[in-house]
């Protein structure tokens, strides 16, 4: 997670816990326990200020201090134990946790936000088990628990409890009032591949059909139907992809290489031209429409036209490693080649030049090659091409 993000979720899980204890506070009746006025400690001021700054050790120090003088403030407790487990000291967050259940004067939300956050804690250090005792337990004292639901959705994630990850989605999106229909879909697909590779194609077929109806950019959901069309009735096949292509184009290249096979396949090879050059035609920087039509022309012996769309190509995206790499084959084509040229390109070509980069849009992982879930943060669907502006000063 970057430090923005980390800020946002920390800052909002805050305000959401000052939410909540102000309306306990407002529900109180004489008589019930008065809660110390930690927040005219000076600590605890500086303790936001850096937590504001994404200073997260020196706010767990004031806000240390903070408890040094007002033991039973719980809110602060709470946010103690989650930024002791965002810094990676799991073990003094379950502490905390584990005293503060000890507790007999909590509320039933505080309870089960701390069960919740208890259950966080065991998943991030790897007690799976433990973790789903500890998000039930949470649910049980309330299940509308929104953070205990979440993060039960998530250890179904990791363990790739596929169907259990769906249902807690559900119940997720239909609390939160939210449309969460992309994730939803990634699910059904990877419901899908676990189905097709059990061999019970119509179930896998039915929920690649889920996967599109809830969102029609769950763009592996159209590749999966195509592959299952592709032998039996290969113009259908196309038709899925070009359906694919149209609800995400900036997705098209992953369709390209399927969508050439299905059209050959069905005998009409020149479409994928075709295709291309809309696709160009649609956006000049689209490097990878010109790099896959390149391909296709110089299959077709129509080096010297490839090498010209190349180097077009190139005038947008210098970087493109891959552009690169395909203009010296055409040149070889072309017979332009010097013995030591070819060899040069012979080492090239079997070099690691071939990674594709890509980025999370949320959290900046950086992967080799397309990735539906990010394997740092999570999160469906964020990655994308990663793409290098000009060097600075050109026109
Ligand atoms: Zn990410």
């Amino acid at each position: 997670m970057t430090d923005t993000a980390l800020l946002a979720v920390l800052v909002a899980g805050l305000a959401g816990l000052f939410a909540g204890a102000a309306f306990t506070a407002s529900r109180r009746r004489a008589g019930e326990r008065a809660r110390p006025t930690f927040r005219s400690s000076p600590h605890y001021t500086e303790g936001l200020h850096c937590l504001a700054t994404g200073q997260l050790g020196t706010a767990i120090h004031e806000l240390g201090k903070v408890l040094r003088d007002h033991p039973d403030a719980v809110e602060v407790q709470q946010v103690l134990s989650h930024l002791h487990r965002e810094v990676g000291q799991v073990e003094r967050a379950i502490e905390i946790h584990r005293a503060l259940l000890d507790r007999k004067d909590l509320t039933r939300a505080e309870r089960a936000h701390t069960l919740a956050s208890l259950g966080t804690d065991f998943r991030k250090a790897g007690f799976l088990d433990r973790a789903a005792a500890a998000y039930d337990e949470a649910l049980d004292v309330d299940p509308r628990n929104l953070h205990a639901l979440a993060g039960q959705q998530k250890l179904h994630e990791e363990q790739r409890h596929w169907r259990e990850a769906y249902e807690a989605q559900t119940r997720l999106a239909r609390l939160r009032k939210s449309d969460d229909g992309l994730v939803l879909g990634f699910l059904q697909v990877e419901m899908g591949h676990e189905a097709r590779r059990a061999g019970r194609a119509r179930e896998a077929e039915e929920a690649f059909r889920t996967a599109l109806s809830l969102d029609r950019r769950v763009f592996p959901a159209h590749l999966a139907l195509a592959e299952s069309w592709m032998e039996r009735d290969p113009r259908r096949s196309a038709s899925i992809l070009e359906a694919a292509i149209a609800a995400s184009p900036e997705r098209a290249y992953l369709a390209f290489e399927p969508l050439q096979k299905a059209y050959a396949a069905a005998g009409e090879p020149s479409r994928f031209a075709a295709l291309c050059e809309r696709l160009v035609g649609q956006d000049p920087r689209d490097w990878r429409a010109r790099l896959a039509l390149a391909r296709h022309l110089r299959g077709a012996g129509q080096a010297g036209e490839a090498l010209g769309l190349l180097l077009r190509a190139l005038e947008a995206n210098p970087h493109v490693l891959l552009v690169h790499l395909e203009v010296w084959r055409t040149l070889r084509a072309l017979r332009a080649l010097s013995p030591e040229e070819q060899r040069y390109v012979a080492t090239v070509e079997e070099s690691a030049l071939y990674v594709d980069p890509h980025i999370c849009t949320v959290c900046r992982y950086r992967a080799d090659d397309m990735l539906w879930r990010c394997p740092h943060c999570h999160e469906w669907n964020t990655l994308v091409e990663e793409r290098v502006g000009p060097a600075a000063g050109r026109p």
